[in-house]
């Protein structure tokens, strides 16, 4: 079936008329802004109604803002991304930025509609951008085919509005972790202008959220990192001396057999390696994706960053939605609160309260295991006699072979005292978070 096939012929056929409509907006010339093109956007920016903000003056300015100049970070390209962009793109945005480091499976397909079956294997990022450039004239859409934690702060820093349709917790919380440490303060109190609105969504099956954060403002991700259910991790001891459960002897590959051998390169991707469906459970924790979910949440998560890329038009999404339809249709509205002693947003120094007699085994289980911290694979080091000294970093396999040994140590053992400062890294956050071990 490489070249013909009525079905396929047909489909061609289709994919050409609907270009065409789209580059010439049915108007039969190529031009960027024909008659009546933003009309849908100019009855909300230039008349006011029920539901704008009471200091809401209707003004021409906007559309230009939104056409000229509001520059906007999208990450994720997938479910969600792929709607996110035809919204954001429709209703006028044009300097549009996308990250994603994947690259397109064919089982994206039925729902990222962006892509073709000939785009499987590109980066998603690219093929995104390529696809909503050459179909909305006058869109420019950047792709990055890269993490996010490839980008420094001044990067970050260039964009009015950040919307992120991503199905990884950990980078939700990297990136929130970004746009705290952009804050300034003088004196203590917050400079506005060092605030970038954070618009995030997130769907699960049926079911889906939309929330808005004003970092340093507003409850951020880990303010609410209790919302989330709780991921089940296996003791690192357990693993290494006594796996006892088919998820533990999983675990032990990945996390202990898997950096050292790398056998198939270094990822642990590929169809090869995971032929079980408990297997791929286990391994990367497989969330269902619904497409209706993902059209439902990324049209609230673009009404929201339309909403905040003119706050002075509307009254802000406060702050957390959710959205349900399993068994008919709900949806609710409640304001999170922001947490007193948020690792991320509170400025607040972490107390970690231990007995001398505890192990490290037990802080390590503690950040990743309490509810409000959920590590991931924290690096744990302690300045001792002015020394910086590594007591447990499990990321790079020959480090962690060296210091395992102090996980059944006790704190007194390691020489840790009273008052001691904890430096731990991880993955779920770009700065180094500062902890003081309290003996109890
Ligand atoms: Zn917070």
């Amino acid at each position: 079936m490489a070249d013909g096939g009525e079905p396929e012929k047909k489909r061609r056929r289709v994919e050409e008329l609907a270009e065409k409509m789209a580059v010439d907006g049915g108007h039969g010339e190529n031009t960027r802004d024909w008659d009546g093109r933003w009309n849908h956007v100019r009855k909300f920016l230039e008349r006011s109604g029920p539901f704008t903000h009471p200091d809401f003056e209707p003004s021409t300015e906007s559309l230009q803002f939104l056409l000229e100049t509001c520059k906007i970070l999208v990450i994720g390209a997938g479910g969600l991304g792929c709607e996110l962009l035809k919204n954001l793109a429709l209703s006028g945005f044009r300097q549009i930025h996308v990250i994603d480091m994947d690259t397109i499976d064919v089982s994206n397909l039925n729902r990222q509609f962006l892509f073709r079956p000939k785009d499987v294997g590109q980066p998603k990022a690219d093929v995104a951008a390529e696809f909503i450039n050459r179909r909305i004239p006058g869109c420019n859409v950047v792709p990055y085919f890269k993490k996010i934690q490839d980008f420094d702060e001044s990067f970050y820093r260039q964009f009015h509005i950040i919307v992120c349709g991503l199905d990884s917790i950990i980078a939700r919380r990297w990136m929130n972790g970004m746009l705290m440490s952009l804050l300034i303060y003088e004196d203590g109190v917050l400079d506005p202008s060092s605030i970038i609105p954070l618009i995030d969504g997130g769907t699960e099956g049926f079911k889906g959220n939309a929330r808005v954060v004003l970092p340093g403002m507003t409850a951020c991700i880990d303010c609410t990192l209790e919302l989330y259910p709780p991921q089940i991790n296996f003791p690192m001891c357990t693993i290494a001396s006594m796996p006892r459960l088919p998820e533990h002897c999983i675990e032990y590959v990945r996390v202990l057999q898997w950096p050292k051998e790398k056998p198939f390169g270094a990822h642990l991707s590929k169809p090869y390696s995971i032929c079980l469906f408990f297997l791929s459970g286990v391994v990367k924790r497989i969330i269902p994706a619904v497409a209706s979910t993902n059209a439902v949440i990324a049209g609230m998560l673009q009404e929201k960053q339309f909403s905040a890329s003119f706050s002075s038009a509307y009254v802000p999404l406060n702050n957390y939605l959710v959205f349900n339809d399993v068994d008919g249709l709900y949806t609710y509205t409640f304001e999170a609160d922001r947490k007193e002693n948020c690792m991320a947003c509170s400025q607040v120094p972490q107390d970690l309260k231990f007995a001398s007699s505890a192990k490290l085994q037990d802080i390590l289980r503690y950040l990743t295991e309490n509810a409000s911290l959920q590590m991931k694979s924290p690096a744990i080091t302690a300045t001792m006699d002015g020394k910086n000294k590594t007591l447990y970093l499990q990321t790079i396999a020959s480090i962690e072979e060296r210091t395992r040994p102090n996980l059944c140590k006790t704190l007194k053992e390691l020489g840790l005292t009273d008052g001691q400062e904890l430096a731990v890294a991880d993955v779920t956050t770009p700065q180094t978070m500062l902890f003081k071990l309290h003996f109890i």
